[in-house]
């Protein structure tokens, strides 16, 4: 393999957090035919990009397939109907945005700016994030953008801003070179972040001695394989695991008394609070010998270097920041930040879910880490903007789940969905629907054609996707990558970027609206972040281009390659005392544990091989040859109780509805547990819609709501209570109608 082809470009690829370099070539290479995918487009080939610092040239097979999604199944047009009942019929994009204009204005004029809301994605660029914001909470007055990061990393927000006071992973992923532990918890990082665990698993590999590998995970997993210490605790006990080894840290004396002394505050009440958090008690709680928490508190209590990484099974949890901040108040104790090899590393789901953090795209949020609810954080973005005082309103805006409770409620009259599925990503979804179906006016943005919101939307916009717009993205480490665009657009789709700035000048905001190009949008990002934690200013595409990625912090006048590798090096912290806080929480353990008639608990999680709500993967062969349908994990115990048989089908039924998925009899999991993966919904040919079965209830800090729990009970197929006829009917009507509407709409195009 040559270094790099001549004509090959270079981005970063847009499925997970961990944000990998990718180099991309042109279908038609020399002496070789035209590359295309199976239905005939010409493709890209993709392999990773050693020039990238963040991944080395290591791509897992997502990213080396990314190619083959690009061109199957898009939305080449905009497409409106009045009712859900109705067809689709083609319109212009003047047409579409005359439309959406003339809602606004008359919901504004009506029920004023919090009848207006928009769910976003950590998919988008920051450059659609930036200007998002600009529209919403700047020219429209209402704080109710959420995204879908709101499922994912909001936990992680709100323990890194209580325990740091600021949001902003303070590690990097040299640092999986240099720990002496690496603390895994509530993540099955081989497959959720397939490369960082490869290259952690070679490391371990070489030399089996220099890192010891500690996962907390209720499931065996390829991740526990690698483990030297697996605690399978109860589900939902992370926490209590927490305050069991930090007490024992504190009985052998294994803390970090000059670290504590100097850069922290907070630790007596946090001492009050795990003193009851004995080696008896904790074992009880967590279903773990006391043995198994020794050793690991040992690790803590005794080594240097310790680095603890996380994802979902901490952060989807209704305590999930709390348990950040347990996580974070291990390392306080002992010390183990800011230096090479050690630190709480959160590692996010979506390719630019911390771009997304750094440009306000969350419901309390606004551009360089500010809070909508800070007086001066407000005046300085309105005039930042351009907008008079007071535009931007004080109050937080709807999350995610209180935008469905509001559309329950009749007071959001416009919801405007964009480059995310929550038709089978939110919890409770039978609720939902019902929600979304009772909206005046629901717009979605989509690249893809036939996703389960499409299917409950009024206005469809097509958006084109990464590699046929430019923009920045920033993975889990803070580094920041230049994505070009390097394909045409699809169709008639636009960036959303150039959307929300062509109905910000509609609506009358000429200056505030007027961009060249994304360039000139990173720009005016950019400047906003000088002087804050995520600081980006010396950043620009330019510089991008000709230097290749760069971390964050980045100030104006910063070299290439200059910016921090790791925040809080100087045990300075940006709280108003500049220490670190100790925080001390209760265990609060599930919302809904398992109970009489729902004895088992559900948990969730994905597959390698698939993403999210599988609009890209599903187009995938390959990929649908790894995983063809979702499968009920169960250990052979609770199979023999429940009666259900290996490779049969069975129901599983929580207080919310049923699903059905072939059985799966595994000692993978533990007794009294189940697991499915995330990411069927009702458009699939396997449909398994698992979050029917999920519960809203969230973490009260962060509104995140609780995906990787909730109480069921496993039958055997047979008794498997059906969905509804109506339920039932209705789907087969919206299918027949999307499908027609777009058969109406092609042949008038
Ligand atoms: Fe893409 Fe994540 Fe795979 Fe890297 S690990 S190639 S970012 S999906």
């Amino acid at each position: 393999m040559t270094d790099s082809s001549a004509d090959s470009v270079r981005s970063q690829c847009p499925y997970c957090g961990v944000g990998c370099g990718l180099e991309l070539m042109p279908p038609a290479q020399p002496g070789q035919a035209v590359k295309r995918d199976s239905d005939g487009n010409p493709i890209w080939t993709a392999r990773g990009d050693r020039r990238h610092p963040s991944s080395l040239g290591q791509v897992c097979i997502k990213g080396a397939t990314v190619g083959e999604t690009l061109a199957r199944g898009r939305l080449t047009q905009p497409l409106y109907r009045a009712g859900l009942d109705q067809e689709f019929r083609a319109i212009g994009w003047d047409q579409a945005l005359e439309l959406l204009e003339w809602r606004i204005r008359s919901t504004l004029a009506g029920k004023g700016p919090r009848a207006i809301a928009m769910y976003g994605s950590g998919q988008f660029h920051t450059e659609d994030y930036y200007l998002a914001q600009k529209l919403l909470k700047g020219a429209l007055g209402t704080n109710n953008f959420d995204a879908n990061s709101r499922l994912c990393m909001s936990s992680a927000v709100a323990g890194y801003t209580r325990s740091f006071g600021s949001d902003g992973p303070p590690c990097c992923y040299d640092d999986l070179d240099h720990c002496s532990v690496a603390f895994l918890i509530g993540t099955n990082t081989a497959e959720c972040h397939p490369v960082l665990f490869q290259r952690l698993l070679k490391r371990k590999k070489r030399n089996p001695r220099d890192v010891t590998v500690v996962v907390v995970d209720p499931r065996s997993t390829d991740t526990t394989k690698a483990a030297d210490h697996h605690l399978a605790i109860r589900p939902g006990t992370d926490l209590a695991l927490l305050h069991g080894l930090a007490h024992l840290v504190l009985e052998v004396s294994g803390f970090d008394a000059d670290f504590i002394e100097e850069a922290t505050e907070g630790l007596s009440e946090f001492a009050q609070l795990i003193a009851e958090a004995t080696p008896a008690r904790t074992t009880q709680i967590c279903g773990i010998t006391e043995q198994q928490l020794r050793e690991v508190a040992a690790l803590w209590a005794m080594r240097d270097r310790i680095l603890s990484l996380w994802s979902m099974g901490v952060n989807q949890r209704r305590e999930g920041t709390a348990v950040v901040c347990g996580l974070i108040n291990l390392h306080l104790l002992t010390g183990q930040i800011g230096k090479p090899g050690a630190g709480p590393f959160s590692l996010t789901g979506q390719p630019n879910a911390m771009g997304g953090r750094e440009a306000g795209g969350l419901a309390h949020l606004l551009p360089g880490y500010r809070l909508v609810v800070n007086d001066e954080h407000r005046a300085e973005v309105e005039k930042a903007w351009g907008f008079p005082p007071g535009s931007i309103a004080s109050a937080r805006g709807l999350s995610a789940w209180q935008q469905i409770e509001a559309m329950e409620r009749g007071e959001l009259d416009l919801w405007w969905v964009v480059a995310t599925n929550p038709l089978v990503s939110l919890p409770n979804l039978e609720r939902v629907k019902g929600a979304i179906a009772s909206c005046q006016l629901v717009v979605v943005s989509e690249a893809y054609a036939d996703t389960e919101t499409s299917h409950y939307a009024h206005l469809l916009l097509p958006s084109s996707q990464w590699s046929e717009k430019a923009g920045a993205m920033t993975n889990s480490e803070r580094r920041v990558t230049y994505c070009p665009s390097y394909r045409p657009r699809h169709g008639q789709s636009r960036p959303d970027w150039e959307v929300f700035a062509e109905l910000g000048r509609r609506l009358g905001f000429e200056h505030q609206f007027s961009y060249g190009s994304a360039a000139e949008v990173y720009a005016e990002f950019a400047a906003l972040t000088a002087g804050r934690v995520c600081d980006v200013s010396g950043l620009s595409h330019g510089l991008l281009v000709e230097h290749g990625p760069q971390q964050w912090p980045f100030p104006q006048g910063s070299e290439p390659c200059g910016g921090s590798k790791r925040l809080y090096g100087d045990a300075c912290f940006p709280t108003p005392s500049g220490r670190a806080r100790f925080v001390a929480d209760a265990v609060m353990g599930l919302a809904e544990p398992p109970c009489a008639i729902y004895p088992l608990v559900l948990t969730v999680g994905r597959y390698l091989g698939q993403w999210h709500t599988m609009t890209r993967t599903a187009k995938v062969e390959r990929l649908q040859t790894m995983h063809p349908e979702p499968l009920l994990e169960i250990h052979p115990d609770d199979a023999k109780r429940f009666g259900v048989m290996h490779g049969e089908l069975a129901a599983v039924s929580s207080r919310r509805g049923s699903v059905t998925a072939k059985v799966l009899v595994s000692d993978r999991i533990r007794p009294g547990s189940v697991f499915l993966p995330m990411h069927w919904g009702f458009s699939q040919e396997s449909a398994c819609e698992v979050n029917v079965l999920m519960h809203e209830q969230s973490c009260p800090i962060s509104g995140q709501p609780e995906l990787k729990a909730a109480a069921v009970i496993v039958a055997p197929a047979v008794s498997v209570v059906k969905p509804t006829e109506h339920s039932q009917g209705r789907l087969e009507l919206l299918r027949r109608l999307f499908r027609d509407g777009h058969a109406s709409a092609r042949s008038r195009a």
